[in-house]
């Protein structure tokens, strides 16, 4: 099965994908849409089926993107007031 790069739009096959949010990338796709900082993979934020740095994902979309931010770094069990605070605060003083 070939699946689609959501960076680039090309077909991304078996052998050179690199897997993350349940999505395929070529390698070198897998980078911030908007400022091209190189992402780990299921360590980053996407929007609209692209993905985003946190970084660029809170400058863009801002606190109400916070609930699904939660939900994209694997947080569903917590309580997004909690964790999603804890993140921000870490994003606003490491910046
Ligand atoms: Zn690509
Ligand atoms: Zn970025």
């Amino acid at each position: 099965m070939v699946g689609y790069c959501p960076t680039c739009g090309k077909p991304v096959y078996f052998g050179e994908k690199k897997r993350s949010l349940g999505r395929d990338y070529h390698p070198l796709c897998l980078k911030c849409f908007r400022c091209k900082r190189q992402l780990t993979a299921g360590q980053h934020a996407e929007y609209d089926e692209k993905p985003y740095c946190s970084n660029c994902y809170m400058k863009l979309f801002g606190p109400r993107g916070l609930m699904s931010m939660c939900f994209m770094f694997g947080h569903p069990s917590m309580r997004p007031s909690t964790c999603c605070s804890a993140l921000l605060v870490q994003l606003y003083t490491t910046h």
